[in-house]
């Protein structure tokens, strides 16, 4: 009897810490209302950003872009890329030719050093033009006057296609004296401090805007841009690293291992005379809605968890990119990390020893909680995983991992899932329709390599807006093809200005 009050005894024990775990774990799980709310809210900060009497204060910037349309077919020529707004930079050859719509690419990866993305402005650039210079040197392009379409993952508020102010840094950028400033005038000047070529800088293009570009080449319904959750990785041998990556027909395989951008944004095409910024009421024009920012005054704490909060706060932008941070990959290992921090502290996991790893900021990378939620994982490889990481687990521990990890996980996908939700159904009221069909470009990691996001995303978007039929269209490489077809169309409406 003594025996049976002690199994009595550890079931109590383990059942209050299941108890313990599943508070934890519920704080994560959004009801259909609470969703709901998401969506109404950012149509709400949709609209603000749109008019000229909120935009000053609107969370969600929705910056014009100056791109009026999708690419016809007839586009053609070489042009230079640069991809900058990750871990990594590129630049890119693009060659396209009109007719079978053949877009082939060569590409070169340069890691950005930590001193350099944190450094100063000058710097950023002048290391930038270096890899340039040592890109054209490699294609043996030197002294080549192409036409380029410069990348740049970032917020910037544009006046035109080839002039874009940076608003502030996101995700792992600091270098100083470039917000407020204009990264094509930044561009310029470096390359004339070093004068060794000259290159004709035509647009400047947003991730977001470049993914849907490219989409767009193939399906005319395509008129929405989704960056959903990039993860960072980047090892030392990726360091310098050079790839050669060739395509054609828009069958090219995207290099793994290398990150183009760690945050979360969308752009979509807006009607004119919704875009009280800029004069004319004629057609439409891509707005880059700038989500990221969403919930930066406030309107879904209700939804954060401390743990939000201490993302946020040990982050380089604490108190901006709330909505960001709750959805896209450079952050969700950080939640992970911070929810398994508490459940060890209060005595749930590993048998409450907070360990100097656990303690180390950006361990849990996103790509891990993708490989732990995979269903064919078995328990043994979790806990593997978790050895690798420096984290001596139980059995019992790495079931608790996992479900942490598939709570942070699904509710970054229904989070992104319900403002999708609110951008089609604008669409769709703002167009009149019954139903409105549209195809949505996607890239980002998150969405292409995750076990469950892209599913939780499309039902939350068929649940959230029902009356909408999207299909999603994974991009290759939107951030290198988008940019030379923009720069393409730009370079055509400038020649028959001149005419
Ligand atoms: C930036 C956006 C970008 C997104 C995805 C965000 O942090 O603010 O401009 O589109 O990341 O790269
Ligand atoms: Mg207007």
């Amino acid at each position: 009897t003594k025996g049976a009050a002690m199994v009595t005894a550890v079931a109590c024990r383990v059942q209050a810490q299941r108890k313990q775990i599943d508070k934890v774990l519920a704080l994560f799980q959004l009801s259909r209302e609470q969703l709901i709310g998401v969506r109404d809210k950012m149509r709400t900060e949709l609209e603000y950003g749109l008019k000229k009497k909120t935009h000053a204060l609107a969370t969600v910037k929705m910056l014009p872009t100056f791109v009026y349309g999708m690419p016809d077919g007839t586009e053609k020529g070489k042009f230079l890329a640069l991809d900058l707004g990750g871990t990594n930079f590129r630049v890119l050859l693009v060659k396209i030719r009109s007719g079978r719509k053949s877009v082939r690419m060569y590409n070169k990866i340069f890691a950005i050093p930590l001193e350099i993305m944190q450094g100063t402005g000058e710097e950023l650039f002048d290391h930038i033009v270096q890899c340039i210079a040592d890109f054209l040197d490699y294609m043996g392009l030197k002294g080549a006057q192409l036409p380029l379409g410069f990348t740049f993952s970032f917020p910037c508020r544009q006046t035109c296609i080839d002039k874009g102010t940076l608003v502030g840094w996101t995700k792992g950028f600091k270098a100083t004296d470039c917000e407020g400033e204009d990264v094509v005038d930044m561009l310029r000047e470096a390359i004339k401090r070093r004068n060794e070529f000259d290159l004709d800088i035509v647009a400047i293009v947003n991730d977001t805007v470049g993914t849907m570009m490219t989409c767009g080449y193939e399906d005319p319904n395509c008129e929405i841009g989704l960056i959903a959750g990039e993860w960072s990785s980047v090892t030392p041998l990726a360091r310098f690293h050079m790839t050669l990556l060739r395509s054609d027909g828009g069958h090219c395989s995207t290099a793994r291992g290398f990150s183009k951008g760690t945050g979360s944004n969308v752009c979509y095409m807006e009607e004119m005379r919704n875009i009280e910024l800029v004069d004319g009421d004629e057609g439409q024009m891509c707005i880059n809605t700038e989500w990221g920012g969403f919930g930066d005054n406030g309107c879904i704490d209700d939804i954060c968890t401390q743990y939000d909060k201490e993302v946020d706060e040990g982050s380089l932008n604490s108190g901006k990119q709330r909505y960001e941070k709750m959805t896209s990959g450079m952050y969700l290992g950080e939640i992970v990390r911070q929810i398994l921090i508490d459940l060890t502290r209060q005595g749930l996991l590993f048998r409450g020893q907070i360990s100097e790893r656990l303690r180390t900021k950006g361990i849990f990378e996103t790509k891990f909680l993708s490989q732990i939620e995979s269903d064919r994982l078995a328990l043994l490889q979790v806990r593997k995983i978790l050895q690798q990481l420096g984290l001596d687990s139980t059995c019992e521990d790495s079931i608790v991992v996992k479900e942490v990890c598939g709570a942070v996980s699904r509710r970054a996908a229904q989070l992104c899932g319900a403002g999708l939700a609110a951008i089609v159904e604008k669409r769709r009221e703002d167009q009149g329709l019954e139903h409105f069909k549209v195809t949505v470009g996607v890239d980002g990691t998150l969405y292409k390599l995750h076990p469950h996001f892209s599913r939780i995303l499309q039902e939350t978007v068929k649940e959230l807006a029902p009356q909408c039929d999207v299909t999603f269209m994974l991009s290759e490489d939107g951030s290198g093809k988008g940019a030379a077809l923009i720069t393409a169309v730009a370079k055509r409406l400038q020649q028959q200005e001149k005419e």
